[in-house]
């Protein structure tokens, strides 16, 4: 009540003392639109950017606000904030909808003086990833806005489309915003609806066994690579090239399996796991054995997928040297150089099946600190005799 009584009086004053520009260019605005940042929890790591926004109708007037271009709209559709770091636009990275026509629940009716707000994560929306002075707007059109008193009518009858503008507001990024991770949801041809579930459960295995080798690999430290015991067992002795490269192939394909159109064609009834066309991506044939494989663990659907998205040739361009994992033991100890290239290696250094630590692969943690190294030369000497046993 207070805030519309104080957002009244410059209105009262105008109708009082009309100026010389005449009552519309001296009234106050219809909306005072305000921009605050949200301080994160010091202790966490900032991996957000909360907004907070806040408008309150400021025109004496019940106002009928079309949600979409607000922060308002339960789903942000559009680039409607400005976002700069350091003066260069940040890219928009949400979603872009097609919207139909409004239906009543996409206005929001604000009594005069009332306020509305709403928070958003600005890491969500825009890339964020680099460090420096991120500056943010916001402005909404009068065109969204329809003054109830003035009936059908945007906000002011008569005048142009006007902008109407929040407070600037700047925050030092001081650390790189991770953008978030998005999953598509994947494509299917000719699959029935257990196919459907069965794939869609066994991609989301796929992503996480990727995403964890992934940081797994990326996490070691150089250092202890070459003490590192599922990677020595899988692509064999450690050379900083080979390292490079099998890092490289696990880039690609948690890129491929996050953010790709992972399309699966159930057309495939031979006795095989899978099958792809290498220059096809990211189609993939899931066959007969797929379907009675278990979902994690050695020869899985999860590590299947791993498999099939590495044999594409914009991912890691495998091949079939070997299949099964003793004849890839074999691989990795004498050929190195083709363990790097063979799908079922990359399949079980994924799946991981029995369990072999890498260094520093603590789960979530990315802290560029040293810890002590997790490999002993003892626990080395047991994987060689162990791999031995195996052959
Ligand atoms: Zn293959």
């Amino acid at each position: 009540m207070l805030k519309y009584l104080v957002h009244a009086l410059p209105l009262l004053l105008c109708l009082l003392f009309p100026g010389p520009a005449g009552a519309a260019a001296a009234s106050p605005d219809l909306l005072d639109i305000r921009l605050s940042s949200v301080e994160a929890d010091s202790r966490l790591k900032p991996t957000t950017f909360m907004l907070h926004v806040e408008m309150e109708n400021v025109s004496g007037r019940t106002l009928r606000i079309l949600k979409w271009r607000t922060p308002l709209a339960a789903d942000i559709g559009a680039p409607i904030f400005e976002v700069k770091i350091d003066g260069t636009p940040a890219p928009y990275i949400g979603r872009l909808i097609k919207r139909s026509a409004p239906q009543d629940d996409d206005y929001l009716i604000l009594e005069p003086g009332r306020t509305a707000s709403a928070e958003v994560d600005l890491a969500n929306l825009y890339d964020l990833g680099r460090t420096g002075l991120c500056t943010v707007e916001f402005s909404l059109s009068t065109l969204d806005i329809q003054d109830l008193a003035v009936q059908g009518k945007s906000g002011e009858a008569g005048d142009r489309p006007r902008k109407i503008r929040a407070n600037l507001l700047s925050r030092y990024l001081a650390v790189p915003l991770q953008p978030p991770a998005r999953s598509k949801t994947a494509d299917f041809s000719g699959c029935s609806a257990w196919e459907q579930s069965v794939l869609t459960e066994a991609l989301e295995a796929a992503r996480d066994i990727t995403r964890t080798a992934r940081r797994d690999l990326a996490n070691a430290p150089v250092d202890q690579r070459a003490q590192a015991e599922r990677y020595l067992e899988w692509f064999g002795a450690y050379d900083p090239a080979r390292y490079a490269t099998v890092s490289d192939h696990f880039d690609k394909l948690e890129d491929a399996l996050d953010n790709r159109q992972i399309t699966f064609v159930c057309d495939c009834t031979d006795m095989y796991y899978a099958y792809v066309y290498p220059n096809l991506p990211y189609e993939i044939h899931p066959c007969q054995v797929f379907w009675n494989a278990p979902l994690t663990g050695t020869d899985s659907q999860a590590g299947t997928i791993v498999h099939e998205t590495s044999h594409f040739q914009v991912v890691a361009d495998t091949d079939d040297h070997v299949y099964g994992q003793s004849k890839c033991r074999r691989l990795a100890d004498s050929y190195p150089a083709l363990a790097i290239e063979n799908a079922d290696s990359h399949e079980y250094f994924a799946e991981n099946t029995p369990a072999l630590a890498m260094p520093d692969s603590t789960p979530e943690e990315t802290e560029e600190t040293q810890t002590p190294p997790v490999i002993t030369p003892t626990a080395r000497l047991q994987v060689v005799i162990n791999a031995l046993l195996l052959k």
